[in-house]
């Protein structure tokens, strides 16, 4: 007996392994996207477990393989379903054998139920629930059609054999493991929460919308009670558009980001950069006036315009405009402030772009 549990003991440990493993590589610092990331984790799991087959008493084999791609499916669509079940797929023809061909088969089933699950019950993108667990352990024994490319008799005396404990196996690892990943999602939506109440914009590291207007408002009041020049700034990228469709878009979020690490190095402590929306940036200088802010933005654009970002072997060519608006003798509300930036912004842009333009005086 002991023979027999120890094996699915060590396959639903692997389960529980390959959820540390999801929760342990970076997701957000990376390029990669999370279903990516699911993708891999699970393949890798699934060709672990392939390694480590189970020996029924009848002397069949079985692995919790299906469990991980099953998931891909539910959690990572079908690029997740598809980075899962390539590899797995492969090693299943390099083991070769008798199984070989109902194996490849069902492996790639599995993958492709759970794609049809993903766009059966998430179609609105919502996160994993527990629901949808239940939903794939109803569907996961359709994967057992993939033994129908065997001979009949031999497929019903294989199902005979391997059907039981395989369908309470694979009901018990999709609820571990599937368990286990909704709560490291749930973990990195409310991380990414914090980080949003915390002001900080999670692509470029930059200050964000919200805690940019705060620092504002604050050098607004402040201007109230003593002498104190701030200018703001509204940079905009030019034909982001067509960088993005040049390139990608994961090209255009490494502008952003060089965009980003520009601004922070032209910029001084008391200064506040923001990401205020797509390819929208904004930033509050303390203590410049209008030469001043001129000065720092003409210093920014070049930048700008000779940092490099390369595309394989390609380089990137892009360039910004900006506003500026500064402080004057009468109070403005930072709503004011705003819309004179982005005059003068909408100025540079009219202009030519690649340029800084300041507001007529107000
Ligand atoms: P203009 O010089 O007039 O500003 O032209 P534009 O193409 O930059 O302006 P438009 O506002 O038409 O397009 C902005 C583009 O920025 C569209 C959108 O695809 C892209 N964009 C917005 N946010 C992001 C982002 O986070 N990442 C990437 N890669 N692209 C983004
Ligand atoms: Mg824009
Ligand atoms: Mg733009």
């Amino acid at each position: 007996m002991l023979d027999y549990f120890i094996p699915l003991l060590r396959n639903l440990t692997l389960i529980t392994a390959v959820a540390v493993i999801y929760t342990i590589v970076p997701k957000r610092q990376t390029l990669v996207p999370d279903n990516v990331v699911v993708g891999l984790v699970c393949g890798f799991g699934a060709c672990l477990a392939m390694l480590d087959p189970v020996m029924l008493p009848s002397g069949a084999f079985i692995d919790t393989r299906s469990t991980m791609l099953l998931l891909s499916g539910l959690f990572g669509g079908p690029v997740g379903a598809l980075v899962a079940t390539l590899p797995a797929a492969a090693l299943r023809v390099y083991l070769g054998g008798f199984g070989m061909v109902p194996g490849t088969a069902g492996i790639l089933l599995a993958g492709a139920i759970g794609t049809a699950v993903f766009y059966g019950v998430r179609r609105d993108g919502r996160p994993v629930a527990l629901t949808h667990l239940v939903i794939l352990i109803a569907v996961s024994p359709l994967t057992f059609v993939a033994i129908f490319v065997l001979p009949l008799d031999v497929a019903m005396g294989a199902i005979e054999r391997l059907f039981l404990t395989t369908t309470i196996l694979r009901m018990v690892g999709i609820g571990i493991l599937g368990i286990l990943l909704i709560h490291e999602r749930r973990r990195l939506a409310a991380e990414d929460r914090i980080r949003q109440l915390a002001g900080v914009d999670e692509l470029s590291g930059l200050a964000n919308r919200r805690s940019f207007y705060r620092a504002l408002e604050r050098a607004i009041e402040r201007r109230k009670v003593q002498p104190f020049d701030f200018s703001v700034v509204l940079i905009d990228l030019d034909h982001f558009k067509s960088v993005n469709d040049r390139f990608g878009h994961h090209v255009g979020d490494e502008v952003i980001r060089a965009l980003a690490r520009i601004l922070k190095d032209n910029t001084r402590g008391d200064d506040v950069a923001a990401r205020i929306g797509g390819e929208e940036f904004a930033v509050l200088l303390s203590g410049a006036n209008r030469d001043a802010a001129q000065l720092v933005c003409e210093r920014i654009r070049v930048g700008i315009a000779e940092s490099v970002v390369m595309s394989g072997n390609q380089k990137v060519p892009f360039t910004a405009s900006l506003g500026i608006a500064t402080s004057s003798s009468f109070s403005r509300s930072a709503t004011a402030m705003m819309s004179a930036a982005d005059t003068a912004l909408y100025l540079a842009k009219q202009n030519g772009r690649d340029r800084v333009v300041t507001e007529a005086f107000p």
